[in-house]
């Protein structure tokens, strides 16, 4: 298998020159032999690039500077229609250029991997191509929805509740801070700012996701009231620390209604203390959110759940993201309450063109008038049929084997300490490490030196990225400068994956 050849997917001659005006459902056919053709050559094409994302001999990207890259395309959206033909060339430069982000050597990203299963329920989603809001237009999507959001909220160990997909982990911290608002001061949606008695002050650790601190600049504290609680060496937040600064901000006159405890946090994967800081939150009379965008995967897990997630059931919300850890296609995001009832009371407009309440059925099945949006994409089904493929204990093992593979990788680290140096013992799949080049072996490790190793971070990555052989990120953070932090969150992933990851890293950077 070599990359998408651009000019393999000919249509025949007579096809080639229609336009979108000659195909369904400009023409009144229900059965034309030129769409049908066309839709082969697209799902053609569409199974090469699933078959080369999983060559190993393949790169993962062919890179190009934006403006060379807006040389190789043709961009403009032209004032006469395109041939067919022109428009499956245009699919496949497309396919040609994007970085694979299913190649078993992209460790870059949160989310990493194409699951085949979930990609077909993705195609089936674009196919049906409904809105969610109400069950009059979706009525096996939301009875779907409700199955597997129910069996999710049983997984964090709750009976009832409520729960819904939304656009993307930060919008699913913002339900959860507008949900507890809306539960302690419930006047504050019709009368805003006035229904407060003073300024709200949310909690949140210096590793958490800029989401959350997003939150307080949108809903109107203002970043200044989120406070920022330090964490301990290992990334995880300091309970004694949340303490002294609610204290510090009561005395100050404000109030203090949440807390965000991050459950693998974005960088290095921590996890913060879930039980201490939840007393300390119910000792202050504030909401408990736990942010598990990220390591919420290993709730499935029987042997990673523990200590990591132990007392999750004590949040009264918990964001989840399948996009993530578990491989369901992009996106995929989950939040879940433990109190029923409060996202509808929360976020309800009552729109009568949409939500009648004079309806043929049951209309607590119209999810849409839970949400600050109107329309809502379909990100059920492809986690349900997901799901299916693998049943709850496939999936319980799908995550005990990435983070077999993340001690495998840290195991070689520990076994090749002249070259890399672990930076920390990892809680999720995310590793942490500085490569060292030869210049710097046998060197005391100071300092000096980790600028040193900083500076050399940036020189691999250009390097991974021209070779086009390995995607693995890097950045600094408030301790310390620029490090390589991989993740493995792709099924694809093998041992010998790990393995070619940190001789790649060698072989590009070794003569640094
Ligand atoms: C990724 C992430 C988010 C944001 O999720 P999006 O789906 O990218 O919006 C929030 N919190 C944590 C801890 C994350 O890792």
């Amino acid at each position: 298998m070599t990359s998408i050849n651009v000019d393999k997917y000919k249509l025949s001659d007579k096809t080639a020159r229609l336009t979108a005006k000659d195909i369904i459902p400009m023409i009144q056919s229900s059965d034309s032999a030129e769409t049908r053709e066309f839709l082969q050559k697209v799902s053609e094409l569409l199974i090469d690039y699933v078959n080369i994302q999983n060559d190993r001999k393949e790169k993962i990207l062919d890179f190009h500077h934006p403006e060379d890259m807006k040389k190789l395309l043709k961009l403009d959206v032209p004032a006469e229609a395109v041939t067919l033909q022109q428009l499956l060339k245009d699919c496949a430069i497309t396919l040609k250029y994007q970085v694979k982000t299913g190649h078993p050597h992209f460790f870059n990203q949160l989310s990493c991997g194409l699951d085949v299963v979930s990609m077909a329920g993705e195609w089936l989603t674009a196919t049906a191509n409904t809105n969610m809001f109400t069950y009059e237009i979706a009525p096996v999507f939301i009875l779907m929805e409700n199955v597997v959001l129910t069996k999710m909220r049983e997984i964090i160990g709750w009976n009832g509740g409520d729960s819904i997909l939304a656009p993307g982990g930060s919008i699913a911290n913002l339900y959860a801070f507008l949900a507890a608002r809306h539960r302690m001061f419930p006047d504050y949606k019709e009368h805003g700012a006035r229904a407060l008695p003073g300024e709200l002050v949310m909690f949140t650790s210096d590793q958490s996701h800029y989401s959350i601190k997003s939150c307080a600049a949108v809903c109107g504290l203002g970043t200044d009231n989120c406070v920022m609680v330090p964490s301990d060496e290992n990334g995880r937040m300091i309970p004694t620390e949340l303490e002294r600064l609610i204290l510090e901000r009561k005395s100050r006159g404000q109030i203090p209604f949440f807390v965000n405890a991050t459950a693998g946090t974005t960088v290095i994967g921590a996890f913060d203390p879930i039980n201490a800081i939840a007393d300390i939150s119910e000792k202050y009379n504030c909401w408990f959110h736990i942010d598990a965008a990220w390591g919420g995967g290993l709730l499935l897990s029987k042997k990673y759940r523990h200590p990591r997630l132990s007392g999750v059931e004590r949040a009264d919300s918990v964001t989840w993201n399948p996009h993530k850890l578990m491989g369901a296609l992009l996106q995929c995001s989950t939040i879940h309450f433990k109190q029923d009832g409060l996202l509808i009371s929360c976020n309800q407009m009552s729109a009568e063109y949409l939500f009648m309440t004079d309806k043929l059925y049951d209309i607590s099945y119209d999810t849409g008038d839970k949400v600050i949006q109107c329309g809502r994409h379909n990100d059920v089904f492809k986690l349900w049929l997901q799901w299916r493929s693998k049943g709850t204990e496939g999936f319980s093992k799908h995550m005990d084997h990435l983070m077999e593979l993340t001690e495998h990788q840290v195991r070689r680290i520990k076994q090749q300490s002249d070259k890399f140096h672990l930076i920390m013992e990892p809680e999720c799949t995310n590793v942490s490490f500085w490569y060292i080049p030869r210049r710097l072996r046998g060197v005391p490790h100071d300092a000096r030196k980790e600028q040193e190793l900083g500076k050399i971070c940036p020189i691999i990555k250009s390097r991974m990225m021209q070779t086009g052989t390995l995607m693995v990120a890097y950045q600094p953070d408030d301790r310390r400068p620029n490090f390589f932090r991989s993740i493995i969150s792709s099924i694809a992933v093998t041992e010998a994956d790990v393995d070619f990851m940190l001789s790649e890293i060698d072989r590009l950077g070794q003569d640094l």
